[in-house]
């Protein structure tokens, strides 16, 4: 049988670190695939993003669309703006072996859960509300309006920490990314993902087959 791909949540208040460490987890090397689903949005692009590598861009018309031919996994409307993800965009990749990491929100959380609960899920905290506040305004892409409202949020959002699998504080920004590998490696070593795996071995090993 093939190995099929894992599917990870990470959830966190908006300037957490979701995509920088999403980001980093990429850059390493790893031994075995990762990808991370790029959601439709209704919001506009930051400088510097690029349509169909960051999200795919498109406009209310068009989401509402995608809603009716029914081809999101999950959306939600977060911040006054449409987000979801595809189906497409995930079941191949899976279907390919590939562990996929998915960067929503918690109402999307609670709608993957439900049609797939063997789905891990991540939630990513920030060390204090301070530095919160701090990283949104490093990051520098949205105005005083949007960080007031995205730190508004942001208590709201934590207060779902609770349906997580796991909780990950990305204060040292490297110890987020091992903390994250040592989740990702966790999965990838449980017994029915070995036993696709390592089928041959455990068959010979056992004296019957598996
Ligand atoms: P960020 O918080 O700085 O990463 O800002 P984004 O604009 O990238 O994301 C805004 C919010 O939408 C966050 O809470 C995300 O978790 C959520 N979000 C992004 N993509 C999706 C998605 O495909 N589905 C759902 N349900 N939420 C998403
Ligand atoms: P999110 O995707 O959760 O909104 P980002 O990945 O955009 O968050 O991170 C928000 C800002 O905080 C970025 O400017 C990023 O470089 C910075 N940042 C992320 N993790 C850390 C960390 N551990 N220490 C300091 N700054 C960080
Ligand atoms: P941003 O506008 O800063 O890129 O994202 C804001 C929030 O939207 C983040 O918390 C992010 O995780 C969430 N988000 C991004 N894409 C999706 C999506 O496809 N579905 C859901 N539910 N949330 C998303």
């Amino acid at each position: 049988m093939a190995i099929i791909g894992n599917l990870f949540i990470l959830s966190a208040p908006s300037g957490a670190g979701k995509s920088s460490l999403i980001k980093g987890l990429l850059e390493q090397n790893n031994p075995r695939p990762l990808q991370v689903s790029v959601s439709h949005t209704t919001r506009a692009p930051r400088p510097g993003e690029v349509d169909g590598v960051h999200y795919h861009f498109v406009s209310v018309e068009q989401f509402k669309k995608l809603i009716a031919d029914g081809a999101f996994y999950e959306w939600a409307e977060v911040f006054g703006n449409y987000y979801g993800t595809s189906e497409t965009a995930i079941d191949h990749q899976l279907q390919q072996g590939i562990d996929v990491f998915l960067d929503i929100d918690w109402q999307g959380a609670q709608q993957v859960r439900l049609k797939k609960p063997q789905v891990t899920t991540i939630f990513i905290c920030p060390p204090s509300r301070e530095e919160l506040e701090q990283r949104l305004r490093n990051r520098g892409q949205d105005s005083e309006e949007i960080i007031a409202d995205r730190m508004e949020k942001a208590e709201s959002e934590c207060s779902h920490f609770q349906e997580f699998d796991y909780i990950v504080i990305n204060n040292d920004f490297d110890a987020a990314v091992t903390d994250l590998n040592t989740i990702i490696n966790n999965q990838r070593l449980k017994q029915s993902q070995q036993v696709e795996k390592h089928n041959e071995l455990l068959t010979k090993l056992a004296g019957k087959a598996i």
